[in-house]
């Protein structure tokens, strides 16, 4: 009998060796430890098993069928495409990548299981769907009802013959002969009050579980583990800023905010009001602050903003605010420029964009301290811009930067205060979650006199009476968004493109209307003068991509329509509609579905259609489609997460908040259990544990 420890190198197993282990190894796995937290990506067994020809666009679905033909396709992207066939029918399952290794695997007649999101294009189709090998053997085992797992595969690890079959092979010669238990760092009482296993059953389970509920109590008490060494991370980078102590100090707001708010075209509302006390109060404090400014598109987080950088330069410091894109950076700008400039404010502007010599002068200007206010892109962060004494860091758009370019502005001060802003709300668990290190300030109300922007989604069919009325729009002297998913025509993606619909539409329907097109590709400089010329009334109809998503700020354009809608994520769909109802005339939303149209498609589009609020959008988006995407937690700089869906496992994150305060809270008098745990967390997150393992 082989005596298998958890620190048992994965080289010395049976049926290992050198090779094996070199490859596993550069997939993370070293130890026997290792290899157990490598967990399933999925399962197959008969009840989520759908027959091909019933398969739902959009769905996530598993499907097992026989290799009917296989081939590569040529085209303007070259891809590898099967065909699996079922009883009920067949799916075309591709490959952009990878494409000589699936030549060698697919043998007509084999046997597959497909897991994937299933798309159309001419026919239901998987694109890089999850893909395992039915032998006999699991054959067998799926219609015998059992639960098969399915591990993460690369063709790495498939040609030294771990293939999910193999690593299957593997656990479990592992779990026979494991001489000891995952130790659990997690007092007991903390997990069994929600029905969860310990760390070691959870652990065996994911890799053989009996029952699908047994996967979901073994998922979510690793999900537990994976939450609490997430918000120990974050709670950790807390206490670190409150050590400091800031060398600059404020003085009482003076005259020049008096004289500003005095030039403002309005009146600040009650939670702007609220909002910038907040942001005063933290500045006058010692330590520094870091605080997160989120509120509803269009609630007016830009004046906020500004007026703390202007308390800022009266209290002779300099502040640097960065927006993700250049139209953004010099929107601000343009704005601001005046009304500082008239309280005695210098203010300046860099971009990748901007002539040499311009920036150089900036560069000097703010160098020696004759800039108070710096506006500019991600340019800010390049070295040639220094700070005589930078006290104070905007972000605007925190989400669309990396942490690494948000920190590397920050090092441009002597720890300066930092206020950052996100374009969307945030629901509440994940301020708490991802934020925890910041404080908040929310705004919760919009300017008054904003129309609720009326949103109505329609099918393709709808588009000539929707062309109609925007030429009814136009002559009562509105102007109209067009938003397209894609640029140009895609192979892959039969969705619309901007491009095309512009040489179509600018000569047809549209031939007596000035048309303009913008998109990404379009060089700065050339999408700004598009962009002015929208904003001055120059243009009718503006056809775009999603680059006008932030920020961009025409009060005249009254009419967005959003072809292909049924792609967009909520957040963005709203985000999107941002952009309209920003003047005194209503303004109205036409989300257009292109057919076939999924169910979640569908419901997603009602939702939008039904709701205004951008919290609730923002609940229903994390519901929907999961953190990641939306609110940037692969950028955040925090661990991702394997297990843990911050939406599902809400419950648990309120739990694990709890007992890390509880920690805090009466860390002289722990008991050894939580001393233990507490502990073990600081080792882990001391190495800055980005890769969360199981252990
Ligand atoms: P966001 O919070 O989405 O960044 P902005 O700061 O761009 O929103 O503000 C949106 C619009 O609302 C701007 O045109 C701004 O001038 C206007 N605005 C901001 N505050 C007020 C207010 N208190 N009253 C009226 N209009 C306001
Ligand atoms: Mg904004």
């Amino acid at each position: 009998m082989p005596d298998i420890k958890l620190n048992s190198p994965l080289q010395f197993l049976k049926g290992v060796g050198p090779r094996k282990a070199e490859i596993l190894a550069r997939c993370g796995m070293h130890t026997v430890q290792d290899l157990l937290a490598y967990y399933p990506r999925l399962y197959l067994d008969r009840t989520n098993v759908v027959p091909i020809g019933k398969v739902k666009i959009d769905e996530y679905a598993t499907i097992i069928g026989e290799v009917k033909a296989h081939g590569i396709l040529y085209g303007k992207r070259r891809r590898y495409e099967v065909i699996l066939q079922d009883d009920t029918g067949a799916i075309s399952l591709l490959w952009f990548q990878g494409i000589r290794y699936w030549e060698r695997l697919f043998k007509k007649g084999q046997k597959f299981a497909a897991t994937g999101v299933v798309g159309y294009f001419m026919g239901t189709q998987m694109v890089h769907p999850d893909l395992e090998r039915l032998d006999e053997d699991s054959d067998r085992m799926v219609h015998a009802g059992r639960i098969i797992p399915v591990y993460p595969q690369t063709a790495e690890l498939n040609k030294v013959g771990l293939s999910s079959k193999g690593m299957r092979k593997l656990t479990s010669y592992v779990f026979d002969n494991l001489k000891e238990k995952l130790p659990d760092y997690v007092p007991e009482v903390e997990y069994t009050g929600y029905g969860l296993p310990s760390y070691h059953e959870a652990v065996a389970g994911i890799h053989y579980p009996d029952s699908r509920e047994q996967i979901e109590t073994c998922r979510r008490r690793l999900s537990f583990d994976e939450l609490l060494k997430l918000q120990f991370f974050v709670y950790r980078n807390k206490g670190k800023k409150a050590a400091i102590v800031k060398t600059h100090r404020y003085l009482k707001p003076g005259e020049k905010l008096t004289w500003i708010k005095k030039m403002l075209p309005f009146e600040l509302t009650p939670a702007q009001k609220k909002a910038v006390r907040e942001i005063f109060t933290d500045l006058q404090k010692e330590h520094p602050m870091s605080r997160l400014l989120h509120g509803d598109v269009g609630c007016g987080k830009t004046v906020v903003a500004v007026l703390a950088a202007l308390y800022a330069a009266e209290n002779n410091l300099q502040c640097s605010f960065m927006a993700p894109t250049e139209i953004l950076a010099e929107q601000h700008y343009r704005n601001w420029k005046k009304p500082l400039e008239d309280v005695g404010v210098r203010v300046g502007l860099v971009t990748s964009s901007l002539k040499t010599a311009r920036k150089k002068k900036t560069a000097e200007w703010c160098a020696d301290g004759q800039l108070d206010i710096l506006f500019g892109t991600h340019a800010l962060i390049y070295d040639y811009i220094t700070f005589k004494r930078l006290g104070l860091v905007i972000i605007d758009e925190q989400h669309r930067f990396g942490v690494e370019q948000r920190g590397k502005l920050y090092a441009k001060g002597d720890n300066p205060d930092l206020l950052v802003m996100t374009a969307t709300p945030i629901p509440r668990t994940l301020t708490l979650t991802l934020y925890g290190d910041l404080d908040v300030t929310t705004i919760d109300t919009l300017p008054p006199g904003r129309k609720p922007v009326q949103t109505v989604w329609r099918t393709s069919d709808a588009l000539p009476q929707v062309y109609n009325f925007i030429a009814d729009e136009i002559k009562k002297g509105g102007q109209v968004y067009i938003i397209y998913p894609l640029i140009e025509k895609s192979e892959l993606l039969e969705l619309g493109n901007v491009e095309e619909a512009y040489r179509e539409l600018a000569r047809t329907v549209f031939k007596d209307y000035r048309v303009a097109l913008v998109h990404g590709r379009i060089k700065a400089k050339e999408r700004d003068d598009i962009l002015k010329r929208f904003r001055e009334g120059a243009t009718d109809i503006l056809l775009s991509t999603t680059v006008i998503e932030v920020g961009i700020d025409n009060p005249n354009a009254t009419v967005m329509i959003v072809e292909n809608a049924e792609r967009f994520g909520l957040a963005q769909l709203h985000q999107l509609r941002g952009r309209v109802g920003r003047g005194d005339k209503p303004a109205k939303v036409i989300a257009i579905a292109h057919k076939p149209i999924s169910e979640i498609g569908r419901k997603r589009l009602e939702f939008f259609a039904s709701e205004n609020d951008g919290f609730k959008i923002a609940e229903a988006d994390l519901m929907l489609r999961g953190p990641g995407e939306i609110f940037g937690v692969r950028q955040s700089g925090l661990p991702e997460l394997k297990t843990a869906d911050l939406w599902r496992d809400r419950d648990l994150l309120e739990g694990v908040r709890l007992l890390l305060e509880n920690i805090y809270t009466n860390y002289n008098t722990l008991d050894n259990k939580y001393l233990k745990l507490y502990n073990y967390l600081k080792t882990r997150a001391a190495g800055l544990d980005l890769n969360l393992g199981g252990g």
